[in-house]
């Protein structure tokens, strides 16, 4: 690994720790398909063990110095090797409908990520992935009305049950980041289907938007449906309803429209 590989516009820290890798691997359920699609490969650790474990592995990253490394290094299809930002990466373009995700993430851009994944979510049914440690704290392990129970707590626990899986420590990165990490699990739930999924996004961007109201107003949106006031929570502030309840609360938007 030569220094002109180390962008830090694209949050290049790489890992260095095989083991490491190995570990993060194979946190991976491989029953339910064949296909994993890693975001942000680098030079490629963690594509080495993905490779003698799935059948088909996509790899995406946005750096084409990366991707001329990848291509002359790994024995993979060239189109599976993507040169692209995956914030703009649809899989239906080609064709993908059932794939795991995994990747040590860019950072930076760690929500963005989780939005795109959500995007997708009837096509993916676990993601294993590294993030900035106080980032996953923040988002998913914080109590209910501390921090920053918010958008995407609830969003992302809507369709995925999470799993703090294990801490990573700054010194097995090259080069060493200022922030420590963390790897977790997300496995989509299986009943997604009952509730919709626009209704949802609004409810729950409506009501932390303005958090300090209470969803009678925050959701203002939704008040000419029949019996709006009706609807169970509308005394309550975002950061009151559990996971259940915001889905609870969709429902109830839906049947009355
Ligand atoms: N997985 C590697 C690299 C992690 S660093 C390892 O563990 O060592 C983050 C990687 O994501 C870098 O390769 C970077 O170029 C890539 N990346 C950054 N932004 C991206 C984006 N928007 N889409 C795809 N890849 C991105």
């Amino acid at each position: 690994m030569k220094e002109y590989f180390f962008k830090k516009k694209f949050d290049q820290y790489f890992l260095k720790d095989k083991n490491i890798a190995k570990k993060i691997v194979k946190n991976l359920s491989f029953q339910d398909y064949n296909t994993v699609v890693e975001i942000g490969p680098g030079v490629g650790i963690l594509t080495r063990y993905l490779l003698l474990l799935c059948k088909k592995v996509f790899l995406i990253e946005i750096d084409e110095n990366l991707i001329f490394f990848l291509k002359k290094n790994f024995f993979i299809p060239k189109n599976q090797i993507i040169h692209q930002d995956f914030l703009k990466w649809n899989p239906e373009e080609i064709n993908l409908k059932n794939f795991a995700l995994i990747g040590n993430f860019p950072y930076g851009i760690s929500s963005k990520i989780l939005f795109h994944i959500l995007k997708y979510n009837q096509y993916i049914p676990e993601c294993i992935g590294m993030f900035q440690k106080e980032f996953v704290e923040r988002i998913f392990f914080s109590h209910k009305g501390i921090g920053k129970y918010g958008i995407l707590s609830v969003l992302v626990q809507s369709f995925y049950d999470v799993e703090y899986l294990f801490s990573v420590k700054k010194n097995v990165f090259y080069p060493i980041p200022n922030v420590k990490s963390a790897v977790i699990s997300l496995k989509r739930k299986k009943l997604e289907i009952l509730f919709n999924k626009d209704i949802l996004f609004k409810c729950v961007k409506m009501a932390f938007n303005q958090r300090r109201k209470i969803l009678k107003n925050s959701l203002q949106y939704f008040k000419k449906i029949p019996n709006f006031y009706d609807i169970p929570f509308l005394n309550k502030r975002a950061e009151q309803l559990s996971i259940k309840e915001f889905l609870q609360l969709t429902k109830e938007i839906e049947i009355r429209k």
